[in-house]
């Protein structure tokens, strides 16, 4: 039987990010993604035939080992970038209550069912010469009722721009969270204190990240 998901790793641990922070969840990281975010936390995952192949059966068995959580995440990588994504999905939210997906947009919904959420992360152009590929899909993304849109934000430049572009495609501002750029504490919290302040005034909601609080940028959490 050939082995359909290439993955970077499986852990539990908490959410960290977007509307779910510190729900307990199992975290299926796929991996490959050529995005190319020059802040990526996860540059192992980017290389298409690295990390392991394994059967949807074996994906399943070493997922429930993992211990019960209310949740699955799944990430990367760029998760659409991933052959049968659609079908990998049809079976998480047969087994899951929720299934979240982290993605930057850059291809559309692969299906949209009530348990199946998605935290998009569309880029700015400070993020990568690639970033807007990943707002191509945002209108299909905005008519997906159970998707959040998540930005990085790591300037008061940045700022700017993404409020240009939450006004330029009419995105919903109750499905808006802002969040700092950041990979340790001491940055995330200034980047965090004027985010803050930005979010109260325009009604956006900061996101944290709390694995980088809690654990620092460490694999598997
Ligand atoms: S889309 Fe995600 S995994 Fe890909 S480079 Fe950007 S942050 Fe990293």
């Amino acid at each position: 039987m050939p082995r359909p998901y290439r993955i970077a790793e499986l852990f539990l641990s908490l959410q960290g990010e977007g509307p779910s922070a510190g729900t307990p969840a199992c975290f299926l990281r796929l991996q490959g993604c050529d995005v190319g975010c020059r802040w990526c936390d996860t540059k192992y995952s980017w290389e298409a035939q690295g990390g392991r192949s394994i059967s949807a059966g074996e994906l399943w068995t070493e997922l429930a080992a993992l211990g019960d959580a209310p949740l699955l995440v799944v990430t990367g990588g760029e998760p659409l970038q991933q052959a049968q994504i659609g079908e990998l999905l049809d079976q998480a939210v047969a087994r899951w209550p929720r299934v979240e997906v982290e993605t930057s947009g850059i291809g559309p919904p692969p299906r949209s069912h009530p348990r199946l959420h998605y935290n998009v992360s569309p880029k700015l152009s400070t993020a990568t010469p690639r970033w807007e590929a990943t707002w191509e899909h945002i209108a299909a993304w905005i008519a997906e009722p159970r998707a959040t849109f998540k930005l990085v934000v790591a300037s008061p430049e940045d700022y700017d721009e993404a409020r240009a572009m939450i006004i330029r495609y009419a995105i919903p501002g109750e499905r808006v969270m802002l969040m700092p750029e950041g990979m340790t504490e001491p940055v995330l919290r200034a980047r965090s204190e004027w985010l803050a302040d930005r979010c109260k005034r325009e009604g956006f909601r900061l996101s944290p990240r709390l694995h980088v609080w809690l654990w620092g940028m460490r694999r598997g959490t």
